[in-house]
């Protein structure tokens, strides 16, 4: 990542605007390379928040396990970076058996779904990412995979056709999306359980960073766990990547290891990530609507202007900006709210 420059000083931590966000919840290859599994929790009781949906699945493993079956179809659905992944493996790991992983784009022809299938044994978990990316072909053959535990193929074509029938080993699929709306009703029907991952409190977010704290053996003060989870946009993913951000400014710039929230806040400035927990693309964000007379104006026109991919602004940006009340969303396109004017004109044009 560029974050990092080869001449660290106290000021070098910029980030460029093409370069990858820190307060992003979408992961980042750093994050895919480590794979960052030491920060997973493994049961239902290690896993911070989401209360209601944690005594679910406690009940539909708990009546897995005593049926001796596998759990029903699950689907996640909820931003990217909140648990989905974590989840999956949470759950095989509670019904004592393994996940396979997958992400739908990677799922192209009916062998790679095949493959997949049959590659499962008795009772594991197959969790696919992005499910409301799979193609036409590779959902229809899931049906009667998850219904039935078995796959219809047509062998050879017109007058020589014939069907075979594949049966399959019982499994759980575990589904993930971000858009549950783009998930067709057949497959979405074919779930069991069907659960929504809200966002965190900032005092569950508090108790995330401080495990992970531990396991990564930093010593973190009250306060300085308190001001990151406040900017961590209600997001694991991202309370956990700023806390390794400030880790690598503490060892690099301080020589140290204890994060006090003084420390916070330098590194923090010198990622340009302000008080607010807004970064140099939120603010530019709100410039734009403020240079523009504050008229509301519709999301693909400010997607141009910045030369940004709009689904990344109205899913990332956005809902922070909303929920600090710096934006409204109306018919006619988003606008500043007065809150949010006299933030940008605070920074007098200094991102
Ligand atoms: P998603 O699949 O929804 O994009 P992940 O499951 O990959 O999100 O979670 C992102 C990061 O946040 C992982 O490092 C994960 O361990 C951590 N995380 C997510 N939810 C929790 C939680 N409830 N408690 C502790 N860590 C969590």
């Amino acid at each position: 990542m560029a974050i990092i420059s080869s001449n660290i000083g106290d000021n070098d931590f910029s980030l460029g605007k093409k370069e990858l966000r820190i307060v992003d919840s979408k992961i980042i290859p750093e994050e895919k390379r480590n794979n960052l599994n030491l920060a997973r929790p493994l049961t239902l009781q290690e896993f911070i928040g989401q209360e209601k949906l944690k005594s679910s699945l406690r009940i539909a493993i708990d009546a897995s396990i005593y049926r001796k079956e596998p759990l029903e179809h699950t689907l996640l659905y909820g931003q990217p970076g909140l648990g989905k992944t974590t989840l999956a493996f949470l759950i095989a790991h509670e019904m004592n058996t393994k996940c396979r992983i997958a992400t739908a784009p990677s799922i192209e022809r009916p062998r790679d779904i095949l493959g997949l299938l049959l590659g499962l044994k008795e009772g594991e978990v197959l969790f696919i990412d992005e499910i409301h990316r799979l193609n036409r072909l590779t959902e229809e053959l899931l049906y009667s995979a998850m219904e039935d535990f078995r796959i219809d193929l047509t062998m050879g074509a017109n007058k020589g056709a014939r069907c075979r029938t594949i049966n399959l080993p019982r499994f759980t699929l575990i589904g993930a999306t971000t858009k549950l709306a783009s998930i067709s009703a057949p497959l979405r029907d074919r779930f069991g359980i069907s659960q929504k991952i809200e966002f965190y409190t900032n005092d569950e977010l508090r108790q995330i960073i401080i495990n992970f704290a531990r396991l990564i053996n930093l010593n973190l003060d009250d306060e300085a766990s308190y001001s990151l989870s406040k900017i961590s946009r209600g997001t694991p993913r991202i309370a956990l990547r700023l806390l390794r951000r400030v880790r690598d400014y503490a060892q690099v710039v301080k020589k140290t290891n204890f994060i006090s929230n003084n420390l916070v806040q330098k590194a923090l400035n010198s990622y340009q990530i302000d008080e607010k927990g807004l970064d140099s693309l939120d603010r530019q964000y709100l410039s734009f609507l403020n240079l523009n007379n504050n008229v509301p104006t519709g999301l693909d026109s400010i997607a141009a202007g910045l030369g940004d991919d709009s689904s990344m602004l109205e899913f990332v940006v956005e809902p922070y900006l909303i929920q600090l009340g710096f934006l409204i969303k109306t018919s006619r396109g988003r606008l500043l709210t007065d809150l949010g004017k006299k933030y940008i004109d605070s920074k007098n044009g200094n991102f």
